[in-house]
């Protein structure tokens, strides 16, 4: 947990102008990303805790490598019982390495390298179809290895989008997964009638029979190595309503139920993706559906569903968001002409590059709060407005938290209310840095990326340590 206790920023009970302190003396500067395992830990069984022991082996909770593969992170989910999700092959390779076993292990992309596919056949992972192509190169993997392959068919469902920044599961643009209109026509007769008798199409004279979802099936029928297990929606980011995974969930039991009558008896999975969003203002103004409040909903529509069907969810944002802080440090203060305010820290968009997206929102506050912080706000206001007859000037405390790249995107937060007086040295916390954040860092002005430091019982590790300047120049070394 992340809190204040005395007005002091504390991590799973430690407090971070000590832990700071510690860090600098044994080299590890600000900025560094700060985790707490037990949020982690909490986060996950948040999921895992709700699901009711007779379905415990019908129901995995995929994480998302991509949001945070920190290998201690991973050693915490894999323990608290979670499977991986994974978008490239050396995610896949790397949730191997940290013990996961390849069932619990789902390879999803669209646009797969063959020694992806490769690694991933041999190892036994479960993969997603995302088109006609990758169904092809997934043949010759099998091919290749003389090994079978269970794979999910990735659709689009037509569902209305989440409003979010990152989506891309369901807009007809999209370029993940089929269409669901191909897939529709997969199964002819009885589908593509149900289909239009639903839309009310025309049935077309050059109704296209061979759609790319028929081949993909027709592909899979042949092969002797393909075996379709399941279907995979992912919806995209962020899912404020649980009521939307529950629509994914019989979506894809309507879909499966058809192709299931149609012979596809092997198909037995239904995978709903990830997507759940976090509280980044963290006041309430985005409903964060609990992890818990979401697997109730999941879990009750699975058990009306007329088939016994096997679950996969692939949260990654909602496991590790809002379980880690980015510690800066206050370099100094500045104004412009228009009197505006700048507070230059030194974390820029090279460590945490979300905040600085168009659209996004972190959280920032110092990590020891000024008595004035510490009382609430509305009363100072309130008093200030009598004693004055003004409200409190907002210029002088409002601020741009901007970092040491020239870019004029590279503001970690822009007209924030903060304490006047934040001296040179003064700790700033950015909040729900944990999911998106280290792995977005970049080497841009040739700036080397942060530490990763996680609170972890009653003691503190390194889990990723600074680069250093021979880091970034090893690469360039004998090149030949
Ligand atoms: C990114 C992604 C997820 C995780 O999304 P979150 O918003 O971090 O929960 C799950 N599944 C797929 C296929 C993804 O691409």
């Amino acid at each position: 947990m992340l809190d204040y206790v005395g007005g002091v920023l504390h991590c799973d009970g430690m407090d971070l102008v000590t832990l700071t302190s510690d860090l600098g003396a044994k080299g590890i500067t600000t900025p560094y990303f700060l985790y707490s395992e037990g949020q982690i830990r909490d986060n996950a069984n948040g999921y895992l805790s709700e699901i009711p022991s007779d379905l415990r082996d019908r129901i995995v909770v995929g994480y998302a490598l991509k949001a945070n593969p920190n290998p201690e992170i991973l050693g915490v989910l894999r323990r608290a019982g979670m499977g991986a999700e994974t978008v490239s092959g050396s995610e896949v390779r790397l949730a191997r390495r940290e013990g996961f076993p390849p069932l619990l292990i789902m390879y999803n992309g669209n646009g797969k390298e063959i020694w992806e596919i490769l690694y991933a056949v041999k190892e036994g992972c479960l993969m997603n179809i995302d088109s006609l192509f990758d169904a092809a190169r997934i043949a010759r993997a099998c091919d290749e290895l003389a090994t079978p392959a269970s794979l999910l068919l990735r659709v689009k469902a037509n569902l209305p989008q989440p409003d979010s920044v990152h989506s891309h599961g369901t807009a007809a643009g999209s370029k993940c997964g089929v269409e669901l209109d191909d897939v529709e026509e997969v199964i002819p007769p009885l589908l593509a009638r149900w289909a239009m008798r639903r839309r009310k199409i025309p049935r077309k004279k050059n109704f296209p029979l061979q759609s790319r979802s028929i081949q993909i099936l027709e592909l899979i029928k042949r092969h002797p190595l393909m075996n379709l297990v399941g279907l995979h929606s992912h919806l995209g980011s962020t899912i404020t309503d649980p009521s939307t995974l529950v629509e994914n969930f019989r979506f894809l039991a309507g879909l499966g139920e058809k192709l299931r009558a149609d012979g596809w008896t092997n198909l037995d999975t239904l995978n709903l993706g990830g997507g759940p969003a976090i509280d980044y203002r963290r006041d309430g103004s985005t409903h964060a559906p609990p992890p818990c409040d979401l697997m109730r909903h999941v879990v009750s529509a699975l058990r009306e569903a007329a088939f016994p069907w096997r679950l996969w969810l692939e949260p990654g944002r909602s496991i590790v968001g809002n379980a880690a802080v980015l510690v800066t440090r206050v370099l100094g203060t500045k104004g412009n002409a228009k009197r505006k305010q700048f507070l230059v820290a030194d974390a820029a968009m090279t460590d945490f590059l979300r905040p600085c997206l168009p659209g996004t929102y972190h959280h920032i506050s110092p990590v020891v709060q000024s008595r004035h912080e510490k009382h609430p706000r509305i009363n100072v206001q309130i008093l200030i407005f009598f004693l004055t007859k003004h409200r409190p000037s907002q210029e002088s405390d409002e601020m741009d938290v901007v970092g040491g790249v020239c870019e004029s995107s590279d503001a970690m937060g822009r007209n924030r209310r903060l304490p006047r007086s934040l001296p040179e040295g003064s700790l700033l916390a950015v909040w729900d840095a944990g999911a998106y954040g280290i792995v977005f860092g970049s080497n841009y002005n040739l700036r080397p990326r942060p530490a990763e430091v996680m609170v972890s019982g009653r003691g503190w590790k390194v889990i990723r340590r600074r680069e250093t300047f021979d880091d970034l120049v090893r690469l360039y070394d004998k090149c030949d």
